[in-house]
């Protein structure tokens, strides 16, 4: 991929910083707060655990790739009780970066994008009844792989929060 950041910044998206994926690290207390069932969606999406995979495949995937970039939508709220600018900027994110995921994928269909959230290309996900419906499409996200974002953030050089005001949204691709 030739130019990752110049690409992110094209597609709209708020920030972005590249990152060595050998840095990144499959946390237990990551899995372990999907595992409380605070998002709701652990052992409900195959793009979730125990689904997805186990933290020391996810580390040993992570740690094959090269590169990484990770992207941000950053939005401004009303006050922090704005839930339709929160709604809105994870909406714009999400079909940004499945977006920029399929460019990627379409160069290089071994790269591994990792979302922010569950994956919601389906209203409702197969899980567990029957397989995937879109295998190649799927999009994990950093917390199933045990990544902590405000520490991949600091990798990739960007901030985690963006002050008083703001909630940003991250997600990242691996590749070679
Ligand atoms: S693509 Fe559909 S079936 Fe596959 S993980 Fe995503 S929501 Fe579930």
């Amino acid at each position: 991929m030739k130019d990752p950041l110049g690409l992110a910044l094209a597609a709209g998206f708020s920030h972005a910083g590249l990152l060595d994926p050998k840095k990144l690290r499959a946390l237990p207390e990551v899995r372990e707060m999907c595992a409380s069932g605070r998002c709701r969606r652990y052992d409900r999406s195959w793009s979730c655990p125990p689904a997805c995979c186990t933290l020391e495949e996810a580390e040993k995937n992570m740690h094959r790739y090269r590169r990484g970039v990770l992207v941000q939508t950053t939005a401004q709220l009303e006050d922090d009780f704005d839930v339709e600018s929160m709604q809105a900027a994870e909406a714009r994110h999400k079909a940004g970066f499945l977006t920029l995921a399929e460019v990627f994928r379409t160069e290089m269909p071994d790269c591994l994008p990792l979302g922010a959230g569950s994956c919601t290309l389906c209203e409702v996900c197969t899980y567990p009844d029957e397989p995937c419906r879109h295998p190649g499409r799927m999009l994990p996200s950093m917390e199933a792989y045990g990544i902590l974002v405000s520490e991949a953030c600091t990798l990739a050089g960007l901030h985690y929060y963006y002050g008083p005001r703001t909630l940003t949204y991250s997600s990242c691709i691996l590749y070679s």
